[in-house]
């Protein structure tokens, strides 16, 4: 086709036809030979060619619309014709006495354009600043695979420095993805096929961006070889995360570790659970399941009634209404009460006798509680669970679903006894439930949660690190340190007795939540070393029964797997480290 263009071209005497020929009009002669100037130097290539005969259109080579002519015939397009040109010239050159016109013309399509121009660069600016990420991350975005073809997605690795994720290339020279802890990271690490989920989809953007070298980059260049992905490092930690996942066994429900001190998540177990590696054979089987949901990650979009865990809100705004006489607080407690005409009754009918706060806090009593929250500020309880994050975004590396608190300004009094003792209609995810310990731990102050440590170039150099984020203040200091002695009775003469032992200090809540299925979820949620918290852990066993049975012995095996590996001896010098970096 090409040669064929040439010929035609080299063979082609165009000549003006009748129809091409630019007819006089009643301008005079000397206007038409400064138009035909004026319109040389100003049509483009394309445009020329008849008026001059000098050449054709600039790039037919490409254009397929020209193969099929026979050599010699004139083009009969719009591009030949005259007239056209006429009348675009017609817009430029003045017409008799009217040149201020024109010129304005002129000056309107040069700012459109010029207008136009800026448009563009400032879109392209915007997108490759701010947006480009947002679009290559976007699990959505199918151009993605393009980026795969120049940089090999990058590895995911543990805080103790074990590969979770990686990328290897079999026998044929194809790539695929190899998850070599199997199960046990599933929902934390996620997938990169079939959409993408977890780490995999919170970093995408990092495991297909090279920080190689320029050198190394180069050498891979001409060996014709894909650059690396830069490697994300979590803070995630083999070794609890291991035995949170043994810890649950068959069970269906979510653990959570995080270092209340820095936010940094050490173990996220969410059960049913797959394997990122046989997930394109057992995709089918998985959609196939019903009720199973086994690709939800609980920890962050499981919402549940938090049950007893919960008493710790309605304890911290009692004591806030009242803190000149929280402590007198008194009441006999016969197994079942009724209040605001609602009837509520302890754990498996039991009387707990005549208690102040601490002991109905220790021992979970629902009666003493419902009493409490009868006599609660309703606007003053709204706002403190508002602060509480209920009903608000969690910010976090995955998408943590939005808890709901039961009550708003509407509601009636029969609505409260449910919602005091962490019934009725709220419901929050075990991640939101893990930050308000965190909190509490640390004297009132949020803390962001994080599972990201750093990310690092595949030769290892550092390219960025998560900051601490501490939050703002969600109770004050003297409240918090309340809480904590409530806390720590609950393990010392409560419920909590399955994390009383003398190889770590403890305190915690312990929950047995009612709910539409078939037996009560047991909670736990807590931290370790009383007196400079290292370790919030928050366990949900779905339908495991009594909080103080199941859930607490679990959160036993993860401190256990902590102080006994001396993990917290690693994590408090290096968050020590962290910390005078930032003064
Ligand atoms: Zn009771």
């Amino acid at each position: 086709m090409r040669k064929k263009n040439r010929e035609y071209v080299k063979n082609s005497k165009p000549k003006l036809t009748d129809r091409m020929r630019p007819r006089k009009s009643n301008r005079d002669y000397v206007m038409e030979q400064q138009n035909n100037k004026e319109n040389n130097d100003r049509l483009p290539e394309r445009g020329r060619s008849a008026a001059t005969g000098r050449s054709l259109p600039g790039n037919m080579e490409d254009d397929d619309s020209y193969s099929d002519r026979i050599p010699g015939e004139v083009p009969r397009t719009p591009r030949g014709d005259l007239s056209r040109v006429e009348k675009i010239e017609g817009m430029f050159v003045p017409k008799s006495g009217k040149r201020l016109r024109t010129n304005r013309y002129m000056l309107y399509t040069s700012f459109l354009i010029l207008l136009l121009f800026g448009g563009l660069i400032f879109y392209l600016a915007r997108f490759t600043t701010y947006e480009a990420e947002a679009i290559i991350t976007s699990p959505y975005n199918k151009r993605s695979s393009s980026l795969a073809q120049n940089v090999r997605r990058g590895s995911i690795k543990s805080a103790n420095d074990k590969v979770l994720a990686e990328t290897g290339i079999d026998d044929d020279g194809e790539e695929y993805r190899y998850y070599p802890y199997e199960d046990i990271f599933a929902h934390a690490v996620g997938y990169a096929n079939h959409g993408k989920a977890g780490v995999e989809s919170a970093y995408n953007y990092e495991l297909m961006t090279s920080h190689e070298r320029l050198i190394e980059q180069f050498k891979q260049g001409i060996r014709g070889r894909k650059n690396i992905g830069d490697t994300v490092v979590t803070t995630l930690d083999t070794r609890l995360q291991k035995r949170a996942y043994e810890a649950l066994g068959s069970r269906r429900g979510a653990i959570l570790a995080i270092e209340p001190k820095t936010g940094k998540v050490r173990a996220m177990v969410s059960k049913p659970d797959f394997d990122p590696n046989t997930l394109d054979a057992d995709w089918e089987d998985i959609n196939a399941e019903e009720n199973n949901s086994c690709l939800l990650n609980r920890c962050v979009q499981g919402l549940y009634p938090p049950g007893s865990t919960y008493k710790i809100l309605t304890a911290l705004e009692y004591i806030e209404e009242n803190p000149g006489s929280y402590q007198k607080f008194t009441y006999r407690c016969k197994g079942e009460d009724i209040v605001n005409s609602v009837h509520i009754s302890c754990y498996g009918g039991q009387s707990h006798g005549e208690e102040d706060l601490s002991k109905a806090f220790a021992k979970s009593c629902n009666t003493a509680f419902v009493q409490i929250g009868s006599r609660l500020n309703l606007n003053r309880f709204i706002n403190l669970n508002r602060k509480f994050l209920f009903d608000s975004k969690i910010d976090f590396d995955l998408t943590v679903k939005q808890s709901r608190f039961g009550l708003n300004s509407r509601s009636e009094k029969s609505d409260i006894p449910q919602t005091s003792i962490g019934q009725g209609n709220t419901l929050m995810t075990p991640m939101h439930n893990a930050l308000i310990m965190c909190a509490i731990a640390n004297d009132g102050v949020l803390i962001k949660p994080s599972m990201v440590d750093r990310i690092e170039s595949a030769d290892g150099v550092e390219v960025s690190r998560t900051k601490v984020g501490r939050g703002k203040r969600l109770a004050d200091e003297s409240d918090a340190k309340i809480l904590q002695k409530l806390l720590r009775t609950v393990v010392t003469e409560g419920t909590g007795y399955a994390v009383n032992t003398d190889r770590y200090t403890a305190a915690g809540k312990t929950g047995t939540a009612e709910n539409s299925g078939d037996g009560d979820h047991s909670w736990f949620v807590g931290y370790s070393n009383v007196e400079d918290p290292d370790l919030v852990v928050c366990v949900i066993v779905e339908n495991g029964g009594a909080g103080s049975e199941v859930a607490a012995p679990i959160a036993d095996e993860l401190f256990s797997c902590y102080y006994d590996n001396e993990m917290y001896r690693d994590y408090r010098d290096r968050a020590d480290d962290s910390e005078d970096a930032e003064d």
